[in-house]
């Protein structure tokens, strides 16, 4: 292993807790191995074979201080009540997926407001998603889920910090353009290390993150199950020592920005 990395915090921004059993003792086992500090945890419920908030929130309380609360919200389902409340228990981030309508529509600009006012950062689901076969028959668009869609959320809600998930998914180009131009707005590169990721890193991620500290936008994270996580943080080193990225956007990447976010010390 690269040696600068030794001292450097490490926090996932991006985790999921799935409904198998062992998941939370798999996935402490494999941040104490790999010097994971914490990592922000959500469950997406059934519709994704995932725990639901209320279990998360029972972990974050068991396993202080290594977890961080994220809550699901479902725009067009999730009120703004509802994220007082996660707030007020202890929840300090959320994650947004399969809206009702496009992330764009008005009638959610609400929930937008109230995760400002509260200072909870966002991480938006962004590209095409997948839910498990058992799932309500509802239809999901996911160009409801476009990266652009954030833009106008970004605009009005200059406070609010916003995580663009998997770089966009096919999008690249889009969340990779929409985080140069808004002081607000991040991605993360989550995902299997076999997908998408595989076919970036040979294309060149700085092909999308081109503009200088390009990658000082971006905010470390996993989304896969504890087994991968190994290979996908040393993906990522290995990604960012090849780009000989300057230690300052580094630390930004695997813990700066979202301490940042969560006004963590
Ligand atoms: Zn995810």
């Amino acid at each position: 292993m690269d040696n600068k990395f030794i001292l450097m915090d490490v926090i996932d921004s991006h985790s999921h807790i799935s409904s198998t059993p062992d998941h939370v003792l798999e996935l402490l086992t494999e941040m104490n191995r790999l010097d994971i500090s914490k990592a922000c945890i959500s469950g997406l419920g059934s519709m994704f074979n995932s725990v639901s908030n209320k279990e998360i929130l029972e972990i974050v309380e068991n396993f202080k201080p290594r977890f961080i609360g994220t809550y699901f919200i479902r725009p067009g389902v999730t009120n703004t009540l509802d994220i007082q409340d996660a707030y007020e228990q202890g929840f300090r981030m959320l994650k947004a997926i399969i809206p009702k309508k496009p992330y764009s529509d008005q009638s959610f600009y609400p929930l937008w407001g109230a995760a400002q006012r509260l200072g909870m950062p966002i991480l938006f689901h962004t590209g095409l998603v997948t839910v498990s076969e058992s799932s309500p028959k509802d239809i999901i668009l996911s160009l409801d889920m476009h990266p652009l869609q954030i833009e106008p959320i970004a605009n009005s809600f200059p406070d609010l910090n916003i995580i663009l998930a998997h770089f966009g998914g096919h999008w690249n180009r889009d969340a990779a353009e929409l985080a140069r131009m808004r002081h607000n707005v991040y991605v993360d590169l989550t995902g299997d290390s076999e997908g998408w990721r595989s076919k970036l890193d040979e294309e060149g991620f700085e092909k999308y993150l081109w503009w200088k500290n390009a990658f000082q936008n971006v905010v470390f994270g996993t989304h896969v199950h504890p087994d991968q996580i190994n290979q996908v943080l040393k993906e990522d080193k290995e990604r960012y020592s090849k780009l000989n990225l300057d230690e300052q956007t580094k630390e930004m990447i695997f813990s700066g920005n979202i301490k940042g976010m969560l006004k963590l010390p």
